[in-house]
């Protein structure tokens, strides 16, 4: 295991002897679930068997077809336990409260799991669950969840290498955002070396994309605009239909904005269906904080990666987000 501080280790040893204690769980992560929402539940499932536990997997959307591969994938349930036996505790991945999650609050409380187990690396991250342990230095929720398998002494087998490697790999931008360092390297080294296999999860992940995506993105690319540092592009719901794209489809069209030489901030647009909103995702590069720009709209995420929604028509929410991304608003660096 990484050395990190003795904080951290506290957290996993507590947490291991909650997890000892019970023997049944069930396991969530935030709603349009990423790679390290599927990824570090996927992971922490084959964890709890190996301990010996009962675990249900549960998300309140569909799994991109992307992830669909995953081993264990198949477990994977639609709606918390309505029926007994009720879960001992539930353990919330990556989630900033119970809502995010996309279950109503009422499902959990209807489930009646004594403990609540909250478990993320959001530098926004909340203490809103019984039990909370929050490690912002963490790259992805993935590796905090590899760090609680070896401190478990459970064998990380094949399985659980993939899942967690997988989490890493989307969660740190392809080893490209200022979370990876050496200790990730020498973590995801460990899960090669369990079985992970590096080159087909990038086949997976970054080149089995349907051909909706690619449609949905040159309709996206044609909307782009540059002003400066900052760059914006958008998709209404007319043209998600015209590309036949789903939701999943949007997932990385923000990158190729942040991606332009002298940008340093981009915002991506999907008009939601009731085309009233829109859901936005925010990157930055180096000290520019989108984290405080999305939570000052009822959002969250990481300095350079985050989101947030907002009320239309698109022309007031470009207006609104893109003042705020202009360099005469931004946050000095302390
Ligand atoms: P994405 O743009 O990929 O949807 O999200 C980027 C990052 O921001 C992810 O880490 C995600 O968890 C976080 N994020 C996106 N939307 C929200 C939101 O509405 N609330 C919070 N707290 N975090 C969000």
């Amino acid at each position: 295991m990484v050395h990190r501080s003795m904080a951290h280790e506290d957290s996993i040893a507590a947490l291991l002897s909650l997890l000892h204690a019970r023997e049944s769980f069930v396991v969530t992560s935030h709603a349009r679930p990423d790679g390290d929402a599927i990824g570090s539940a996927l992971g922490l499932m084959h964890l709890l068997d190996g301990m010996g536990k009962r675990v249900t997997v549960a998300f309140a959307d569909p799994i991109p077809v992307i992830y669909r591969w995953l081993p264990g994938v198949e477990r994977i349930q639609v709606a918390l336990p309505v029926a007994t036996p009720m879960p001992d505790a539930a353990i919330l991945l990556e989630c900033d409260g119970f809502e995010r999650t996309g279950f109503e609050r009422q499902a959990f409380d209807r489930m009646g799991a004594g403990l609540t187990i909250n478990i993320d690396h959001h530098l926004s991250g909340k203490t809103f669950a019984s039990f909370n342990w929050i490690d912002p230095e963490a790259c992805a929720v993935g590796a905090m969840i590899y760090d609680l398998a070896v401190a478990s002494g459970t064998e990380i087998t094949a399985d659980m290498a993939t899942c967690l490697y997988t989490a890493v790999l989307t969660d740190t931008g392809s080893f490209t955002y200022p979370s990876t360092i050496a200790a990730t390297f020498a973590l995801v080294e460990h899960l090669v070396k369990r079985g992970a296999d590096a080159n087909r999860i990038a086949q997976a992940v970054y080149f089995s994309n349907p051909p909706s995506k690619i449609r949905l993105l040159g309709a996206a690319l044609g909307n782009m605009q540059i002003e400066g540092p900052v760059s914006w592009s958008w998709v209404t719901q007319a043209e998600m239909a015209r590309a036949g794209a789903e939701v999943e489809d949007c997932e990385g069209v923000v990158n190729y904005l942040i991606g332009i030489a002298g940008v340093d901030a981009a915002v991506f647009l999907r008009e939601l269906p009731s085309r009233k909103e829109f859901r936005l995702s925010l990157r930055s590069k180096g000290e520019v904080d989108v984290a405080q720009v999305a939570e000052r709209f009822g959002g969250g995420g990481h300095r350079n990666a985050s989101g947030c929604t907002l009320d239309g028509p698109l022309d007031e929410a470009i207006e609104r987000i893109v003042a705020e991304l202009r360099p005469d608003r931004r946050q000095p660096v302390h």
